[in-house]
């Protein structure tokens, strides 16, 4: 059996540093807010190329403090509204809604399943505050307009970059072309920890400081509380395993985009439409590598009868979800035709030539 994403295999490739990683951890006797967070914290900054990085819980309180942070600043006020494309994973929109902020769904675009750009202007409102980009499957979803508008109606862009960490726009890093960003490490995204994870990094100062207070409490003074906080907290073994995968997250994406070339040019069938592979081929670092066909319950039972192992992201729209019923009246086609075709099959980093090979014959012989 191929598996989809065998993580087992993967943190094995760093199996001593990271071995060493948690004994260090363990006995240092130091498990929260330590050095290890801090060294972690200098990394990612580095690596994003942003001033600030904070390690928190995992990539929903990621945005949502992003969120809470800028209602604390005053630049936004429950009722405000955030546009968001429509066929995001369900966090990006539970952060803005936690918050009682409105989410305005904007339809993707077929050509790379990120919010279609040119539907945003339409949608800003006198009560809108920022656009949530969200970098889906781990493709840049960016464009210079994109800025013009937010400067023009001085609104915030803030990256959902869960998916896409390592990808770059001109020579711009994914969680640095916004103003803020938010990351998630849960183990099967591009950097993975051993359990939950997430980040955010900014470029400014006051933001930077008012979601580090609102992650511990809304306190950066021991006991001294200056507003309603959370507990959000990355460990210090998780920043410590993610700082030795940090190391290695430019290989791990570039053997992705190997695959993902393999798959753009060697899969050929008329009954699959395969993703584009950019002209920039770092815009995207292949969180997922996606196709879509009429049937396919039937790709997927075809696959499963030959050894590979396939996924839905995702089966259900947001809008169609119960837990969303007040938008359930939104007419979003594309958005609902992306989630009726979509199959991801398997481009982990750990996949063999053969598993590579077998894919696309079995892709190709469908
Ligand atoms: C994974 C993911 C999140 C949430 O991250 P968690 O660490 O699971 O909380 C948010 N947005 C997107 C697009 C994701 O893929």
């Amino acid at each position: 059996m191929i598996k989809f994403l065998d993580l087992q295999k993967i943190n094995l490739q760093y199996q001593e540093e990271i071995e060493a990683s948690l004994l260090r951890v363990f006995r240092s006797g130091w498990y929260l807010q330590g050095e290890e967070v801090r060294q972690f914290e200098k990394n990612f900054s580095n690596y994003i190329g942003t001033p600030h990085a904070i390690g928190v819980a995992n990539g929903m309180d990621a945005l949502r403090l992003i969120l809470r942070a800028y209602m604390e600043l005053g630049f936004m006020q429950e009722g405000d509204e955030i546009i968001v494309p429509s066929n995001t994973y369900i966090a990006s929109l539970l952060a803005i809604t936690d918050n009682r902020l409105v989410p305005v769904l904007v339809e993707p675009s077929l050509a790379n399943y990120n919010m279609n750009l040119s539907l945003v202007e339409e949608k800003i409102t006198a009560k809108t505050k920022a656009i949530m980009l969200v970098h889906l499957y781990g493709q840049v979803s960016f464009s210079t307009e994109i800025v013009s508008f937010a400067k023009k109606y001085q609104l915030q862009i803030i990256e959902d970059n869960a998916q896409a960490i390592g990808a770059m726009y001109d020579g711009i890093k994914t969680g640095n072309l916004g103003d803020v960003a938010g990351y998630s490490f849960y183990p099967g995204k591009n950097l993975g920890a051993l359990g939950d994870g997430g980040a955010i990094t900014c470029k400014d100062d006051a933001l930077a400081m008012k979601i580090r207070s609102l992650a511990n409490y809304g306190s950066s003074q021991k006991y001294v509380h200056v507003c309603k906080g959370w507990n959000s907290r990355l460990d210090e073994i998780q920043a410590a395993i993610l700082d030795v995968k940090l190391k290695y997250i430019e290989i791990e994406n570039a053997k992705r985009r190997i695959i993902a070339k393999r798959y753009c040019t060697e899969i050929k069938n008329d009954k699959l439409i395969l993703p584009t592979f950019p002209l920039q081929e770092k815009e995207h670092v292949w969180h997922l590598f996606v196709v879509r066909t009429a049937n396919r319950l039937d790709l997927q039972s075809y696959l499963l009868a030959n050894g590979i192992q396939t996924l839905i992201h995702y089966p259900i729209p947001i809008h169609h979800q119960e837990a969303y019923a007040e938008l359930k009246t939104l007419q979003l086609p594309i958005c609902e035709k992306i989630h009726d075709e979509v199959l991801s099959i398997p481009i982990s980093s750990v996949l063999e030539d053969t598993e590579i090979e077998q894919i696309i014959h079995c892709l190709n012989a469908y």
